[in-house]
This record gives C-alpha cells, structure tokens and sequence, in this order.
C-alpha cells in the first residue's frame, strides 16, 4: 500500500494527542473514525479539533473552506468493530501504559481487514512490546506526533524489531502527506531521539534548579534566548560544527563528567507531583496558570509556534 491510497483510518484515544491526529489525516483527505472508551472525552476531543483548526485558520495556515470539509471527515465512534471494520491503517493514542495499549491492539487485530497497519503515538515505550499484541508484527511500527500535533511538523518513525521495511516506508511517506517532517528512528530504544534529546535537557534544568544554581525563569530563559533558538532550526550537531568541533570537544571533556548522571528521577519533579502541582492542567507546576491566562497562554503558543515555523519555511533549515 503506498501513502496516497490510505483513506480509511481510525484514530483510537480522543485526548490531548488523538484529536489533533484526526484533525490531520482528515485535512489531507482520508475518512477518519476518532474513537474512545469515554463518550465524553470523545466530545471533548471533537472540540479540541475545532479550536486546533480555528486556530490554523485565524492564522492563514488553512482555508474556511478546507477547514469545514476536513470536520464532514471526521466521525465520532465508541464501537471499536464498527470503527474498524474496513480500517486500511489505525493508530492507537491511548493512555501510556503497555497493558491498555496491547488490549486495544489486540482488539484492532481481531476488527480490522488483514492488510491494515499499525501505528502508536507511545512517547517511548517498546514498539517490539506493544507490537506482540498482535498477529501482524512486521505491520506494525511507531508513529509519534508531538504536542501540539496541528502545529509541531516532527513525526518519529520508529522500527520495532519485527517491523518491516515497507510499513516504515508507508508511516514516512503518511507523515509527509499529512505535511509533517517525519525522521527514520532506526532502532527501538527507549525514548526514541525526541524524548531522548528532551530529557537529557530536562535532567539538567532539573538538576541546576535542585542545586539552586538558577530560578525557573532564568532557567528556561537560557534555553529560549539562547541555544533554543538554534537548535529549533538547526540541531545540535549543526550548532556544534558552526562553533567548531575542537570547541566542543575541549568543552565537553571537563563539562561531561560534571552534568547530572543520577540514574532515578528527579525530587523535583516528584515533590511537585506530590502536591498536586501537575503543571497547565492542575492550575500550578513551576509556574501559576490562572484559567483566564492559560487560554492566553496556549493561543500564544500556537500563534508564535506558527509563524516561527514560517520564518523557517521561508529560510530553508
Ligand atoms: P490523554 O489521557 O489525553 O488521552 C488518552 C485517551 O485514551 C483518553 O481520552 C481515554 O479515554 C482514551 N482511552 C484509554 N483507554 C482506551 C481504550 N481502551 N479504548 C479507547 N480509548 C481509550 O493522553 P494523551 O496525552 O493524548 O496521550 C496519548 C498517547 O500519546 C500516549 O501514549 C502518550 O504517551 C502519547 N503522547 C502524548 C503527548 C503529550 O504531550 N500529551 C505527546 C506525544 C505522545
């Protein structure tokens, strides 16, 4: 099956993830049943999808018109049979946990015409794991979309060990149709590249506020006015050749043995956990998200995201 013939598609979990999913499978012209336990939370994400597509309008990224054909694409379904009964390709985004994913893979596998591929938007778990749920392994690989999906253009494919050759060829070439910029992650390693080069960061500013070396504004400020800005249109390893790779290798010899290596996780992080403090979503994590401001907040994002995005386009990376 090659990228272009997949019109069929079930998108199963409506939170956070899956909605925006649909909203862009639907936009490049494939039928899209979203699916999910919670009648509720399928509402909901039914909602998320419009505003993520207001927003794409409001920004000239979409047309009016494009816009209201994508959403007659769109169903809603909580019966997973009839969702999957003439499925040509079904990602899971359910909640992170290896037991959900493998009931709802299994259950695709028993639902859906022989031929239909597997994609999960698992952040890391094993894709060789979440694949032996089914009878169809080598039809199966990792398609990870980051939040949020109607923005962000990075797509992670990734290759569990039983995953052939031409299902991660058809997940790249889905991805590009659906106008993202996907990256081939060649082994199934915990993290993939993306939560990998995120975490190593995270660990770090973990670790500089835990010593009280710097605040949290000063913290995600060094980021943001500093390397950020690079790294957002050209990696790391570009940063590292445009400063002089003898530069970084003196530096990293006297500053690698230095950077936090603690294999368990962060006090931090579970102190704030502990109190409720679950960032955006509870109102408080480092920072204090007053409803009012974190709508403002998130429509920022989008709009500065957006137009970030374009400069790129323009420039090339
Ligand atoms: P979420 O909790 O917002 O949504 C999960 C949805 O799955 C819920 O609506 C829930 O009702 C539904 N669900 C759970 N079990 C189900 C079942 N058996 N059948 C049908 N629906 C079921 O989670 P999310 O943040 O959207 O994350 C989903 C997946 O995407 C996870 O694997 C996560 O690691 C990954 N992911 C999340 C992000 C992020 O920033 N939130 C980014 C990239 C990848």
């Amino acid at each position: 099956m090659k990228a272009d013939e997949v019109k069929k598609v079930v998108i199963v979990g409506a939170g956070t993830m899956g909605a925006g999913i649909a909203g862009a499978f639907a936009r490049a012209g494939c039928e899209v049943r979203l699916v999910d336990k919670n009648a509720e939370l399928l509402k909901r994400g039914m909602k998320m999808l419009c505003m993520a597509q207001d927003v794409l309008v409001k920004e000239k990224r979409l047309s009016k018109r494009r816009a209201t054909a994508a959403l007659k694409r769109v169903s809603l379904v909580s019966d997973m049979a009839e969702a999957c009964a003439d499925a040509q390709f079904l990602l899971e985004t359910v909640t992170e946990d290896l037991r959900v994913k493998h009931a709802v893979l299994a259950e695709a596998d028993r639902l859906c015409p022989k031929r239909a591929v597997f994609a999960t938007n698992t952040s890391g778990l094993s894709i060789t794991k979440i694949a032996a749920a089914t009878k169809r392994p080598s039809r199966v690989a990792g398609m990870h979309f980051v939040n949020p999906p109607h923005v962000v253009p990075l797509v992670e494919v990734i290759k569990g060990e039983r995953t052939s050759p031409a299902t991660a060829r058809l997940f790249m070439g889905l991805a590009r149709r659906l106008g993202k910029r996907p990256i081939l992650v060649r082994r199934d390693v915990p993290g993939f590249v993306l939560n990998r080069l995120q975490f190593a960061v995270m660990r770090e500013a973990l670790h500089i506020l835990a010593e009280g070396i710097a605040s949290v504004e000063d913290i995600d400020t060094a980021m943001s006015a500093g390397p950020g800005l690079r790294y957002a249109f050209m990696g790391p390893l570009r940063t590292a050749d445009l400063g002089g790779l003898d530069v970084f290798h003196n530096i990293s010899q006297y500053l690698f043995p230095a950077l936090n290596s603690k294999r368990s996780g962060s006090p931090v992080l579970a102190k704030l956990v502990k109190q409720g403090k679950l960032g955006a979503k509870s109102g408080a994590g480092f920072y204090k998200y007053p409803p009012a401001e974190l709508k403002r907040i998130l429509a920022r994002r989008d709009r500065v995201l957006l137009k970030f995005l374009d400069a790129i386009e323009r420039e090339g990376s």
